[in-house]
């Protein structure tokens, strides 16, 4: 159980009005707000370096901290700026051929998407959708019928940015590794809301954020690398921190996962991500899940309920996204009229998941989602401001 007074007095921004993006880059609590000012403070009067060895137990903590999240050993993780960076570090990695394929499923995010798309044409690769089911998840049947020994790599999106379904991964491993085919998750939308094993699910990779669901600052992310594929992968850009310039025309990578990771970062922001990671471990991912899959049920009944509100939600397993739209009121409309109530949400665009929204034949719909730090009533003054709106 989450303790809701306390949460919301770890973070007081909590209170005022309804937060509803914690998709899109949550409220941190106070604990990782003072982490990142401290070490910025330290580093306005020793210096950078200085600064960073002073911390150098906090900051190897940080992949500690990761991998109690993951359930991964510590060597199988990079960290990185974002997660579009640890995606594109293993998957520019991965060998392709002509006549290889890549899979990518139905809900695909755009810079995935465009990675896939680019690297293919590089390399006489194809690019191949995986069709969603009836109920919006990834095509199991359809997965199986398309593999083969030329699929190299099928990459998963956990959960989508434009809804809150959640993508079986297991079973999509399973089918793959049937076939040889690497699996690697996006796992930007589950991180931090859901419990997430890496090592029970059995990808092969993972990326993910931290100013999501994480509540970890901007520009922080990371990569996991299933132990034994990390030394049989050569990363696509590399400098002397994943690599050691060992002599005039030799060079030695890393033997672990830090070979995908670049040298310079934001001390700072990764100290606050080790903060976050340690926060939600002591509140207890199970706790996190009940509360925010609670929190977005009620949700999405309430505006269910409301005239002209239709939920856009798919998936048999649903999360904490909650999507929605107003009839005949234009979606950015919505989010600003919202906004000026101090209801804080989004809207997601065709280009994000272009695959899906095409098919759905959707261009644009409002979505919200209510961390674990928001209480019932503020989930009930939401839906009454979309009441309103929608009359
Ligand atoms: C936000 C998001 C990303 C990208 O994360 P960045 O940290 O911005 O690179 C990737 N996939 C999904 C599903 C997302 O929602």
């Amino acid at each position: 159980m989450i303790d809701l007074d306390r949460v919301v007095r770890d973070t007081p921004a909590a209170a005022h009005g309804v937060f509803l993006d914690s998709a899109g880059s949550s409220l941190p609590p106070s604990v990782v707000v003072e982490t990142v000012a401290a070490h910025q403070r330290r580093e306005a009067q020793v210096g950078g370096y200085r600064a960073a060895e002073e911390r150098a137990a906090d900051l190897a903590a940080v992949r500690t901290s990761l991998g109690l999240l993951l359930n991964v050993p510590v060597g199988t993780l990079a960290l990185t700026d974002s997660a579009t960076r640890a995606w594109t570090q293993f998957f520019y990695a991965v060998p392709l051929a002509p006549g290889d394929r890549i899979l990518l499923c139905g809900v695909e995010y755009a810079s995935n998407a465009v990675a896939a798309l680019q690297r293919a044409a590089a390399t006489g690769a194809t690019v191949e959708y995986v069709p969603s089911d009836p109920t919006g998840q990834i095509d199991l049947d359809a997965l199986a019928g398309m593999l083969d020994d030329r699929v190299r790599v099928v990459s998963l999106v956990h959960v989508p940015t434009n809804g809150g379904l959640v993508n079986p991964v297991r079973e999509v491993v399973d089918l793959a590794h049937a076939h040889g085919a690497l699996v690697l998750l996006d796992a930007c939308q589950s991180l931090g809301q859901l419990r997430v094993d890496a090592t029970a699910l059995g990808v092969d990779a993972l990326s993910g954020t931290g100013r999501k669901w994480l509540r970890g600052p901007r520009g922080t992310g990371f990569l996991y690398v299933r132990p034994g594929l990390v030394t049989a992968l050569e990363p696509p850009v590399i400098d002397l921190f994943g690599a050691s310039w060992t002599g005039r025309q030799s060079y030695a990578l890393a033997d672990d996962a830090t070979r995908f990771e670049l040298w310079e970062s934001d001390v700072a922001g990764r100290l606050g991500l080790g903060a976050a990671v340690d926060y939600l471990l002591a509140l207890g991912p199970d706790a996190v899940e009940s509360a925010v899959t609670a929190h977005a049920a009620t949700l999405r009944g309430l505006l269910a309920e409301i005239p002209g509100v239709t939920v856009r939600d798919r998936g048999v397993r649903r999360c904490g996204l909650v999507t929605f739209s107003v009839e005949g009121r234009d979606p950015a409309e919505v989010k600003a009229a919202l906004r000026a109530r101090d209801v804080t949400l989004v809207t997601t665009r065709r280009k994000s998941t272009l695959i899906d929204m095409t098919e759905r034949g959707l261009e644009q719909f409002l979505r919200a989602s209510p961390h674990y730090f928001l209480g019932p009533d503020q989930l009930a003054t939401a839906a009454r401001a979309v009441a309103d709106l929608a009359r």
